[in-house]
């Protein structure tokens, strides 16, 4: 199965606090995002090159991705979405690529991967609990 994807690109002036997840209407961005959405299961920004947001299920797809990583020139996100469509048959995730481009001092890009799972699995244990927390 292949992950739909969706790449818009957005203008410099776009703020990430406006992007709300399509199913709940929660925000993407922010400290309180993924424990009030479940539906955003993976949130991964390639200037960053970690998962903000990943939700339990997909961990093995993220660590096999770094495994491979170290072998491929292919960015850990490509490999990450490679890894699903090679072993998840049916799923209802599809991703969004929201790319940044502007020219200050001089070119540069930006793009946020937001995996949106209209039916994510539920069954995973209490779900959404930062661990970070203080
Ligand atoms: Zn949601």
């Amino acid at each position: 199965m292949t992950i739909p994807m969706a790449e818009i690109d957005l203008p410099p002036s776009a703020t990430s606090e406006r992007l709300y997840c399509p199913v709940c209407g929660a925000p993407v961005f922010g400290p309180d995002a993924a424990a009030t959405c479940r539906h955003v299961v993976f949130l991964y920004i390639d200037a960053a090159g970690e998962f903000d947001v990943l939700a339990p299920h997909l961990a093995r797809f993220r660590d096999r991705a770094h495994e491979l990583a170290e072998d491929s020139p292919d960015p850990v996100i490509e490999i990450f979405l490679g890894e699903i469509n090679k072993q998840i048959e049916f799923t209802t995730l599809f991703c969004l690529c929201l790319t940044v481009m502007g020219v200050t001092h001089a070119p540069w890009s930006q793009t946020a991967y937001v995996g949106i799972d209209f039916n994510p699995p539920s069954d995973e244990g209490e779900s959404g609990a930062p661990e970070e927390a203080l």
